[in-house]
């Protein structure tokens, strides 16, 4: 059955991604943050099987039952993690958006080991330098992506950012999408629903829809 909210998202990404004249459609990520399982099987019921979800313990609550009922559902940790949580993150999430330090990626590659799990991973980037938020410094990303490789043995898939609110979003994704050349990373998690079409613009791989989807969170 047709999710409305869901069918219109879908319609604007594809028109982005013809707009910016991409061969390619981005992976969309459904944000079921804060919705329930009532409201997240409908969407589930139109066929979408990649979500996200920003806490690990909220998305415990819901999750694994959901995973039951529909088989091949992908989880997407977009939230910030704690290293006493990467046991269950691992166990319960496929992709992690947020790698953001050294003490996590070491726990992310002891838990992955323990578990026999490989998880796909991005580096979260802290584009506009603000203190109060998550994320790798621009001038470290480099550096940090290439630690996680050689000393943690990680495989990082790409860079994710969540540009300031009060800013023009494209020079945030232009900076990532550079970042993730200058580091060798092919994907690229940018973009929400205020801002996901100019994301789609600048390369997004990966974009990050809540409430377009869903509608605005209580
Ligand atoms: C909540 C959230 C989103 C989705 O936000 P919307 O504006 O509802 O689309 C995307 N990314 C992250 C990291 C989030 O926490």
């Amino acid at each position: 059955m047709a999710h409305s909210g869901l069918e219109k998202v879908k319609e604007r990404v594809a028109a982005s991604a013809a707009k910016a004249e991409r061969s390619d459609v981005p992976e969309l990520i459904a944000v079921s943050k804060t919705f329930d399982a009532d409201a997240i099987r409908p969407v589930l019921e139109a066929g979408q099987r990649v979500f996200g979800e920003n806490r690990v313990q909220e998305a415990q609550g819901k999750w694994p039952d959901l995973c039951v009922e529909f088989p091949g559902a992908e989880l997407h940790l977009i939230g910030p993690l704690q290293s006493n949580k990467a046991s269950d993150a691992v166990a319960l999430f496929d992709v992690i958006h947020t790698v953001d330090r050294e003490k996590i990626a070491k726990a992310l590659a002891t838990e992955m080991g323990k578990q026999g799990r490989m998880m796909r991973l991005f580096v979260q980037v802290n584009t506009g330098e603000e203190e109060q938020k998550a994320g790798i410094g621009p001038p470290e990303v480099v550096e940090f992506v290439e630690r996680c490789r050689s000393v943690h043995g990680l495989e990082i898939e790409g860079l994710m950012c969540i540009p300031p609110v009060d800013e023009n979003p494209g020079p945030h994704f232009a900076l990532l999408r550079k970042l993730a050349r200058e580091s060798s990373v092919e994907k690229l998690s940018m973009g929400m629903s205020g801002d996901f079409e100019t994301a789609i613009a600048f390369d997004a791989t990966h974009i990050r829809v809540g409430s377009a989807i869903f509608g605005v969170r209580g």
